[in-house]
């Protein structure tokens, strides 16, 4: 079965007795043992009918054997990284999602060491595995391709063959792309991360996250985590998430031709300094993107010479709010809402200038979105 053809059929089988062609939404918060048969469920904290359906489509679309959702995509970023004990180290790509980097200082409490380095320079990757003090304690490395806001692209087949010689493990998290453009297993992964919340549920309307993997021992893991912690996505959640996830592979469509067609139109406007998409060519992460993508993603941003504020207070069919892969069209300043936690030089070191512009394509049409945003940053210049 095909990905489009897998988003609709897998995990939606008609419910037996009533016929239902959707998943039938489970509310139940416990379960009646004596008329199971085998007993399956126990209580709704570790198991779940309608969490169950999201869970196997999920994994369906990445061809993995497992999957587990969680209540939003930091929480089953943190169960990922309750992997990880005392005394070893992460190492985690430097352009990285705000609330990740957040997530990550909460490590250094249980006395785990979180570096930051550009995944994308060869000298790092030859650090790694090295054979040096690189990647002597390192257990887990943490990618995000392409990354958020600058759009760097990894190279995921390299990256995973260097963090399995030193016995750790690659975490990628794939929110940008999606399934429908990028699946990290594929490349050598152990575990993809997702914000639900982001394109797979799509309708900007529910929160959630998930994990993605083969490993039954990690699934065992994982599951003792969630159950224990409670951080699992509650039934109606997950029905939201599986509903809005069937449309995956016609959103990004539109959402990268939209995408392509606004940074085509940006580039040749004066007060545009710089704009990060690997859709384009002179993208330095364009061939590989080619290569481990299915098209240039549905995120970019652009660096402007004036006023990021009021840009966003001119254009009319953008939204000033953080998120992304919506069927609403998003526009922000990372310094003054996503990346705002981080501190300003550091931010700066990283090439997340105080003028970077970030822009998340919907679904609208493409003309009114281009000529908005073209109107819009021309006006900086009167
Ligand atoms: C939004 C996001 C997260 C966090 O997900 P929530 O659902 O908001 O908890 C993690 N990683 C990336 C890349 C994101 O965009």
């Amino acid at each position: 079965m095909r990905f489009d053809t897998r988003l609709v059929q897998v995990g939606q089988d008609p419910e037996p007795g009533s016929g239902d062609v959707v998943p039938a939404l489970h509310l139940a918060a416990t379960y009646d043992r004596t008329v199971q048969d085998p007993p399956r469920y126990f209580y709704a904290r570790g198991e779940n009918p309608t969490r169950d359906d999201l869970q196997r489509s999920l994994a369906a679309l990445e061809g993995a054997r497992f999957a587990t959702v969680y209540a939003s995509g930091q929480a089953a970023a943190m169960t990922a990284l309750s992997l990880l004990r005392p005394g070893q180290r992460l190492l985690c790509g430097d352009d990285i999602y705000g609330g990740t980097y957040q997530l990550l200082q909460l490590l250094e409490r249980y006395g785990i060491r979180v570096s930051f380095a550009d995944l994308t320079d060869p000298a790092v990757l030859n650090r790694l595995d090295g054979g040096g003090d690189g990647g002597a304690d390192v257990a887990m490395v943490w990618v995000e391709s392409p990354s958020n806001p600058l759009l760097k692209v990894v190279d995921l087949a390299e990256i995973a063959e260097r963090t399995h010689r030193i016995g750790a493990l690659l975490v990628v998290d794939n929110t940008l792309a999606s399934p429908a453009l990028q699946q990290p297993l594929q490349w050598g992964a152990d575990v993809t991360v997702y914000s639900t919340t982001k394109s797979i549920a799509g309708h900007l309307d529910v929160l959630g996250g998930a994990l993605v993997y083969d490993d039954p021992e990690l699934h065992e893991q994982f599951l003792a985590y969630r159950t224990t912690t409670g951080n699992m996505a509650g039934a109606l959640d997950c029905f939201l998430v599986h509903r809005g996830l069937k449309t995956l592979g016609l959103r990004m469509a539109r959402q990268v031709d939209n995408a392509q067609r606004m940074v085509e139109a940006l580039r040749d406007e004066p007060s545009v300094v710089r704009t990060h998409y690997p859709g384009l060519a002179t993208h330095p992460g364009h061939a590989l993107a080619k290569r481990q993508m299915a098209g240039g993603g549905a995120l970019f941003s652009f660096e402007y010479r004036h006023d990021p504020e009021k840009l966003m207070s001119r254009v009319r069919h953008f939204t000033s709010a953080v998120s992304l892969g919506g069927v609403r069209s998003l526009i922000e300043c990372p310094a003054l809402m996503t990346h705002r936690p981080i501190p300003r030089e550091e931010r700066l070191a990283r090439g997340i200038s105080d003028n970077l512009i970030r822009v998340s394509p919907g679904i609208e049409d493409p003309a009114d979105l281009v000529a908005d945003l073209i109107a819009a940053v021309r006006a900086g210049d009167r």
